[in-house]
């Protein structure tokens, strides 16, 4: 496994695996890597030939009274998972690298980047989509995979890829949780072992809405309405946003009937903010 910081180097390795006929799955990840980033590497895997996962704290996406510097930074561990994991190429570089002083350009999907997470997190989604076009700029990737775990940037950036034709096919990987439910998160190394299990209460709601619309209830106002009661009952829990959205849009849907629903949450557990996701099908 090779480990390249500098842009360009990474953009000959990609080159000189193109003209050898391999084909690139790539992984886009900010490290403190968790068993949720590594479903992303197997389904590169599955996909593609040769895999590129990089590893970058991208400050465009980091408000300012946000976590930036003291997001976990674990290179060294993340680095033997990833070659355990059969990985080709880790591209690590440095802000300074990716965001030189007078770079100007910036990538903005326009209304969707002001929902949900994107409206709690102004300039988020802007960081997110300019620091994905340029990873794929460097790595060129026949494949990139992303987590349903942040189901906003997976719309935000199929936006994207649609609207710039970028020449990749997004893969979608399901959530991966801890046997009791929690989504897994980088940010969960931020929990006291109380807001730990105060944090259930995001899986318990979304449960409670799979189990209504299990049993014939299609009603987002009263889906979302039995969610609020069981986030209610975790008082120290502070709600951002429970919403019952169109996946593709973001925007609030009445009816699962028609095209079903992505049901979204968002809370802070003392300073950390969580999120976790439910898919819901038509009915
Ligand atoms: P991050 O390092 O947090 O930027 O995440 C990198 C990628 O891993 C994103 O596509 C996330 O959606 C994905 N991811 C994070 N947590 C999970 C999880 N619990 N299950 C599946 N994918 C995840």
């Amino acid at each position: 496994m090779k480990v390249i910081s500098d842009i360009r180097e990474m953009q000959a390795a990609s080159r000189a695996a193109k003209s050898q006929g391999l084909t690139i799955g790539f992984v886009p990840t900010m490290g403190a890597l968790h068993e949720g980033h590594v479903s992303l590497v197997r389904r590169a895997r599955e996909a593609a030939s040769l895999v590129v996962v990089s590893i970058f704290v991208n400050p465009l996406q980091f408000g300012p009274s946000e976590d930036f510097n003291q997001y976990p930074r674990t290179l060294e561990a993340d680095c033997a998972r990833l070659e355990a994991e059969g990985v080709g190429i880790v591209f690590a570089p440095t802000p300074a690298q990716m965001y030189p002083a007078a770079a100007t350009t910036v990538v903005h999907v326009e209304g969707l980047s002001d929902k949900l997470d994107g409206r709690s997190r102004p300039g988020h989604f802007r960081g997110v989509s300019t620091v994905v076009a340029k990873l794929f700029h460097i790595v060129q990737p026949d494949f990139a995979v992303f987590g349903q775990k942040d189901a906003a940037q997976v719309a935000v950036l199929r936006r994207m890829v649609r609207d710039l034709n970028m020449d990749v096919e997004l893969i979608v990987a399901d959530i991966v949780r801890e046997a009791d439910g929690l989504a897994l998160s980088s940010r969960n190394a931020y929990l006291t072992p109380e807001q730990r299990r105060q944090a259930l209460v995001l899986n318990r709601a979304l449960e409670q809405v799979k189990a209504l619309a299990a049993s014939g209830e299609s009603s987002t106002d009263r889906l979302r309405a039995a969610a609020l009661a069981v986030l209610a009952t975790e008082p120290a829990a502070k709600l951002d946003y429970f919403e019952l959205v169109d996946p593709d849009t973001l925007d609030p849907v009445a009816d699962l009937a028609a095209h079903g629903a992505l049901a979204a949450v968002a809370a802070w557990f003392g300073p950390t903010r969580l999120i976790d996701n439910l898919l819901l099908a038509p009915r």
